[in-house]
């Protein structure tokens, strides 16, 4: 009996010895993407949202309580983006390492400057983001921010891979710092050119690539089109001789072909996650997809 439990706790010791990775769950396949590229094999990761959904909008679903219940870290975009959602995933998981403000919980927005903070938050100004606008993983310069604040977090929690982490992030800096190079030439010759999107995704991307934007499709953050609101951006559309219509896989097309039709302008659905489309396998060749799709339609092809 006794040779038995001493076995099986030397099995025990063995195994946790050996299956010691960091378990992370992200909100999103972008952040995701990043954790895996300065993780490698000493974590596992796994994101909430699959790429196809509105990452506003989030089923609280029990398997994600699953995946949040075995997490050692908790990673999200924050700034209310998933204010709908996460904090239900958190609260339902009564994992006590990863609820906010504990050693294991990681809102990645504390790394950036965040662009359009109202001076005051309004209800009737829609679906506003009273800390600012959450999309901010599409500027480039963000992610490697986020990439090392994600390093830092995971060095704390697991010291002994300290270095490991730094080597890899030492990478992904140099790789994006490549990229970024071409994704500038790319749109260089587009700088100032003027943009109308669905959902108001991009001025973090407009303002690294020198683009402006028009207006948007939805009235107010969050709100559906009105017939109203889209007859008068087709007017700005012209005197502003907007070229592209920014949108995103989970909208409705209807209004987006409707304006390309009656100002000339091209629609580019964008990919804000890896996976949305097979062509973006990670964050480097999403925003290859992103910069093309731009390109592309700008430049008339
Ligand atoms: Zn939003």
């Amino acid at each position: 009996m006794k040779k038995i439990n001493l076995v099986a706790a030397l099995l025990f010791l063995s195994s946790s010895l050996w299956a010691k990775t960091l378990k992370v769950v992200t909100t999103t396949a972008d952040l995701a993407d990043i954790v895996r590229q300065v993780g490698g094999s000493l974590v596992q990761v796994d994101a909430l949202a699959s790429p196809m959904q509105n990452p506003h909008f989030v089923d609280a679903k029990p398997s994600l309580i699953v995946k949040v219940m075995k997490a050692d870290l908790f990673v999200e975009t924050g700034m209310d983006l998933e204010i709908g959602w996460a904090p239900l995933l958190l609260t339902s998981s009564g994992n006590r390492k990863v609820q906010q403000g504990a050693e294991g919980f990681l809102d990645c927005s504390s790394a950036i400057s965040p662009l359009e903070v109202p001076v005051k938050a309004d209800r009737s100004m829609g679906d506003v983001h009273p800390m600012g606008n959450p999309h901010y993983m599409l500027d480039p310069e963000n992610s490697g921010l986020v990439a090392k604040l994600i390093v830092e977090k995971m060095s704390t929690l697991f010291p002994e891979n300290g270095d490991q982490f730094r080597k890899n992030l030492a990478a992904f800096e140099e790789r994006l710092k490549a990229s970024m190079k071409s994704w500038e030439k790319n749109l260089a010759p587009y700088q100032g050119k003027k943009f109308v999107s669905y959902h108001k995704v991009y001025p973090y991307f407009a303002k690294r690539f020198g683009l402006a934007a028009s207006g948007e499709i939805e009235p107010k953050p969050g709100i559906p089109p009105t017939a109203v609101h889209t007859a008068d951006l087709i007017e700005i559309m012209k005197k502003n001789q907007v070229g592209i219509i920014l949108t995103e896989p989970w909208h409705e097309s209807r209004t987006s072909e409707s304006l390309a039709r009656q100002t000339g302008a091209k629609v580019a659905v964008m990919c804000l996650f890896p996976g949305t489309v097979p062509e973006a396998k990670d964050y480097f060749s999403m925003m290859d997809y992103n910069v093309k799709k731009v390109a592309e339609a700008l430049s008339g092809k």
